[in-house]
């Protein structure tokens, strides 16, 4: 079968690299001329809201994913008239969009922190002086890795969030005295079938993910409830593929923070780590396959390079982690690539 992506990031370099041994073949569609998906596969270059070149690119092709949320749901909707396009555009939609995702999360009965619309300066100042505290304010869209949020409170200035103010709408944020951030990765077949990955803990630095250890030390309840959440989400999608839902973790409850429709790099570790990692079962998923099984083989540190990757010599000497590099520039805040760290089962995590 043929597979298309679109977007030619570290998530499509590796899909195609799950998908070879299963004897798929690859496209990539990007932008960027060198996007390092394009090490791997065939790369076309184009604008993500070029429909004809989209559909030029998806001619031949079995099936199309994407990589990256923040393509124009309209380009995947023209795609979906001439291939199949998995995961669908709807939940692109939802998830492109922080106010449309945590009502879609609450209208499920996925609690969230609290949060408020904000379109207008005076409005946050208005909110601030009815409830003085420490906040996040996020832009609704095309935020990432940190991107698009100022903090609040504190004695901060609010120069930075009268900046984000003026550049889109935003949603304000309660700060959230969570315990620890996990999430879960799970796929969902087109039967409906799912496969859950077990819960993974994550830290972030600045708002991008540094180190992620699987499976989470259990605390009771919680790996049902993000099951529960991460399938009451898929089946309202009729969801087909790899997705991730990320919480925080208060006592004994989870708050929704977001959806990610695509596969997630806090699954990398199922790569050495899961006996079907999340990038094979998003293929077989998108390819009308059975799933295989998501369970842990190892506990696994997984640590993220960003902004530049260390010599693998140097990697190598000081440890025995699985190193992936993604052949992409160094830039500072950008993800190179990451290593993770496998520990034999069964280990409780720190
Ligand atoms: P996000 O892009 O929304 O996932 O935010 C990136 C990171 O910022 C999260 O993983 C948290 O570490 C932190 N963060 C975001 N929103 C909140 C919040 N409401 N309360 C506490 N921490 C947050």
């Amino acid at each position: 079968m043929k597979v298309g992506i679109i977007g030619g990031g570290q998530l499509a370099r590796m899909l195609a690299l799950a998908g070879y041994p299963l004897g798929l073949q690859f496209k990539v569609y990007d932008p960027t001329s060198d996007a390092c998906a394009g090490q791997v596969a065939p790369l076309t270059i184009g604008a993500f809201d070029d429909g004809a070149a989209l559909c030029a690119f998806a001619e031949g092709l079995d099936v199309v994913t994407f990589d990256f949320e923040n393509l124009p749901a309209a380009s995947l909707r023209i795609l979906s008239e001439r291939v199949r396009v998995a995961p669908g555009p709807a939940i692109l939609e939802v998830a492109q969009d922080r106010l449309a995702e945590k009502s879609c999360a609450q209208s499920l009965g996925i609690p969230c922190g609290d949060w408020w619309e904000v379109n207008e300066f005076a409005d946050l100042q208005r909110l601030l002086l009815e409830r003085p505290g420490d906040y996040i304010l996020k832009t609704r869209r095309f935020g990432y890795d940190g991107k698009g949020q100022v903090r609040i409170g504190g004695g901060r200035s609010l120069d930075a969030a009268a900046a984000l103010l003026q550049s889109q709408s935003c949603v304000l944020e309660a700060l959230v005295p969570f315990e620890r951030e996990v999430s879960i990765v799970a796929t969902r077949a087109h039967d409906g079938q799912m496969v859950f990955y077990p819960l993974t803990q994550n830290q972030h630095v600045d708002g991008v993910l540094r180190v992620s250890q699987a499976p989470a030390a259990q605390i009771e309840g919680v790996r049902e409830l993000a099951e529960t959440y991460v399938k009451a989400i898929a089946d309202r999608f009729d969801y087909v593929g790899t997705l991730a839902v990320e919480f925080f973790q208060v006592g004994g409850r989870l708050l929704f923070n977001e959806i990610a429709p695509r596969v997630h790099n806090s699954g990398h570790w199922t790569i050495e780590g899961a006996v079907c990692s999340q990038f094979e079962n998003h293929l077989r998923a998108i390819c009308g396959w059975s799933l295989g099984r998501g369970d842990a083989r190892f506990r696994c540190v997984m640590e993220n390079y960003v902004g530049d990757m260390p010599p693998v010599d140097s990697i190598f000497a000081s440890g025995d982690g699985r190193v992936h590099c993604y052949g992409k520039k160094p830039r500072p805040g950008r993800k190179v690539g990451h290593m993770t760290t496998l520990f034999s089962l069964p280990v409780t995590c720190p």
